[in-house]
């Protein structure tokens, strides 16, 4: 008997038989034998990663026959959507409701600058996956997923990976996925730090088990910046664990966190214990459906992150520095006018203050380098976290003490009513009429 041991490359080894005329009556099939679910056409293609030998050909054909759900196409997504479908993953679900913006594309590296502007972000990475492996199906979900929706997406897919890029989406894609019982790849990259671990894998914590609450401050790629790097190394490694997950190889990172630092170029491991008391995979769960996860979020205003102001009228406008510590701040209020109103305001708010041509000072409360970057006429920076904003109104508005005694406690109340933060408005409603 003679063997031939195919390699998935094209060479071929023989090897003499040792055992002469016995073997040489079995008859030898003309047609190779495949891996369960793989084609020639598959092996061909994945052969290189099929070599190796904690997936070969039965993790191949896992992974070939697998769902998986991207939560994002952004940064993160980037580095994930090829990754999986250069691997061969069965179907990709790709959901972002975003267009492709021009300051998104140092980081978003699958979309074009031709697309910036017009062109949604599912669409886009699906057409690359179409051009990087036709044998990939895509579906692509261009809305946002929400409470209505997460548990429907969700479930018709084997593994999700959560490259989003908000607090909002992450207790929702969680949640849902705690009751629909899919393992969740959860990545996030801000500055020059990354985050990765592998929830609700196998029995092991979710997402409230690590975060039972969200941060009081949230950080976003809008307003600290991002390196393109730091979001590219932390979804190539998600991507490494949604294929582990898939196709049943290596030990999947579950029940650990990896906290990645790129200025030392460093990864710290911390581990992730399954909280008995946790509200959504605990003994007793509270989050029982999408209902109550959605209340949860409209509980902690989980609305993503905006950049506050605070509408003064100026007295010396022009001699004041640019950039003011709060205490200053708060002095330089004591000196503004009394017809002015203290609050965070809207873009559109703002503009409409310019276009009335009312006497005020805009405080920029964005880091330094953020208003260094660019910046209102006028406006003052007095660098605060958002957690410190309420501090930092409380002490202006206590140094204003004209604007409130001339002002009818109604009437101060209303105005207070402006601010969004609950705090100063509690503070201002117990200073005398
Ligand atoms: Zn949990």
């Amino acid at each position: 008997m003679s063997v031939y041991i195919q390699s998935p490359s094209t060479s071929t080894i023989f090897i003499p038989s040792t055992r002469g005329a016995m073997a040489s009556s079995q008859p030898m099939a003309n047609t190779p034998i495949l891996p369960d679910g793989l084609t020639g056409a598959q092996v061909e293609r994945y052969s290189r990663q099929m070599l190796v030998e904690d997936i070969g050909g039965s993790g191949q054909a896992k992974i070939s026959g697998s769902k998986v759900l991207v939560v994002g196409a952004g940064g993160l997504g980037s580095s994930v959507i090829p990754c999986l479908a250069g691997a061969g993953v069965g179907t990709l679900g790709l959901v972002d409701p975003d267009t492709v913006d021009t300051s998104n594309l140092h980081r978003q590296f699958i979309h074009r600058e031709a697309d910036a502007g017009r062109e949604n972000k599912a669409v886009s990475a699906a057409r690359l996956v179409a051009q990087l492996n036709s044998g990939v199906k895509t579906v692509v979900h261009a809305s946002p997923l929400e409470s209505g929706n997460a548990l429907e997406l969700v479930s018709g897919y084997d593994c999700v990976v959560d490259a989003s890029d908000n607090p909002r989406t992450r207790y929702l894609v969680s949640d849902a996925c705690v009751l629909a019982g899919k393992p969740l790849v959860s990545g996030s990259a801000i500055g020059l730090e990354g985050q990765l671990t592998v929830y609700n894998f196998e029995g092991g914590p979710c997402n409230r088990c690590a975060y039972p609450n969200p941060p009081a401050a949230a950080a976003s790629c809008s307003d600290s910046g991002v390196v393109g790097p730091v979001p590219a190394v932390i979804g190539n490694l998600q991507s490494l664990e949604a294929l582990k997950v898939i196709g049943g190889f290596g030990a999947v990172l579950s029940e650990k966190l990896i906290m990645y630092d790129a200025r030392s170029t460093t990864f710290h491991r911390f581990i992730v214990k399954k909280r008995p008391g946790c509200a959504a995979c605990g003994l007793v769960p509270t989050i029982t459906s999408m209902a109550a996860s959605d209340a949860f979020c409209m509980e902690r205003s989980l609305r993503g992150v905006a950049s506050g102001g605070c509408a003064f009228a100026p007295r010396t406008a022009a001699a004041t520095p640019k950039h003011l510590t709060p205490p200053a701040a708060a002095a330089l209020a004591s000196g503004y006018g009394r017809n002015g109103e203290c609050g965070e305001v809207s873009a559109l708010e703002y503009s409409a203050v310019r276009a009335q041509g009312v006497p005020h000072a805009l405080i920029d409360v964005r880091d330094a380098t953020q208003f260094e970057m660019c910046a209102l006429p006028g406006s003052f920076n007095v660098p605060v976290s958002r957690a410190a904003l309420a501090a930092l109104l409380i002490s202006i508005c206590a140094k204003v003490p004209r604007y409130f005694t001339h002002t009818a406690a109604s009437t101060l109340r209303a105005s207070c009513s402006t601010c969004s933060l609950a705090s100063c408005r509690a503070a201002c409603t117990k200073l005398p009429p």
